[in-house]
């Protein structure tokens, strides 16, 4: 039950091939009683107009699966509905999320790169790697990652918490930001918290990753112990922001991002202390 990325689409689409149809940043889903599954090549055929843009994703339970873009004008029937990809986090396995959070930034990539950013002729998809390439010039794009950071500092027994505006929802977790060109990882941690709370870290530690496509980043997560400063917020970036100990921790991100495991890890450490 995996999913894995490939470029080389097999020569004729199967019956049961899954499809990721987008109209924009929705997700279309068929949907029986409570279930909800990703659509599959006979399910495509009914639809008027046929999705555009077609593309090969990979294979996701060993069938082949693809995406592409469906039109505004295009009727959705009984059984099927359209729905936002954060709506599917409740709803399926890590693979599904994980397949289709690909294939909608492949979708914007896809979009994107029709033209050549350096003359502007038409690109085509190139044959032996996802990439596009320019017949008239050359010029090769791939599909870009935006990594950023993603820390939970930690100070004794409690871990820094803050709540953004542009978090969906109210609730607070772990600081991040986008890594800059020219800096290393450690010194975007270090950057990113001291500029949104004022905190300095050290003795950062490499946690694990995230492919958060919204639209494109690659989460790379740390672990960091405060070394100096007093919290203050800017309430642009940072609405509030406060230490935290592990049995009273306010509302916290949902289990599938890896801000919630940071938080998760912080808790069994704790907990795993005061046994001992
Ligand atoms: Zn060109």
């Amino acid at each position: 039950m995996t999913f894995v990325f490939d470029y080389k689409p097999p020569a004729k689409a199967p019956e049961d091939a899954f499809w990721f149809l987008f109209q924009e940043h929705r997700l279309l889903l068929r949907h029986e009683n409570e279930s909800y599954e990703i659509p599959r090549t006979r399910d495509v055929e009914k639809l008027d107009p046929a999705p555009v843009r077609k593309q090969f994703l990979g294979s996701l339970e060993g069938l082949p699966c693809f995406f592409a873009e469906l039109s505004d004008d295009v009727s959705v029937s009984d059984g099927f509905t359209l729905t936002g990809l954060r709506q599917l986090f409740a709803r399926s396995g890590e693979d599904v999320i994980r397949a289709a959070g690909t294939a909608n930034q492949l979708r914007q990539w896809n979009r994107n790169h029709r033209y050549c950013g350096q003359c502007g002729g038409p690109t085509e998809d190139k044959a032996d790697e996802r990439a596009k390439i320019c017949p008239r010039c050359g010029l090769t794009n791939y599909p870009r990652l935006s990594p950023a950071v993603i820390v939970a500092v930690i100070r004794d027994t409690r871990i820094l918490l803050a709540r953004s505006p542009r978090f969906p929802g109210d609730f607070y977790s772990v600081l991040a930001g986008f890594v800059e060109p020219g800096e290393t990882l450690e010194e975007c941690v270090r950057r990113e918290i001291f500029e949104e709370v004022g905190i300095a870290v050290e003795n950062i530690r490499y946690f694990g990753s995230q492919p958060w496509p919204f639209p494109d980043s690659l989460m790379l997560a740390f672990t960091a112990e405060y070394v100096g400063g007093e919290i203050r917020v800017d309430n642009t970036e940072i609405a509030d922001a406060d230490w935290y100990p592990s049995d009273r921790l306010p509302k916290i991100p949902p289990r599938i991002s890896i801000a919630r495991r940071l938080i998760d890890w912080f808790v069994e450490g704790d907990i795993r202390q005061q046994k001992t």
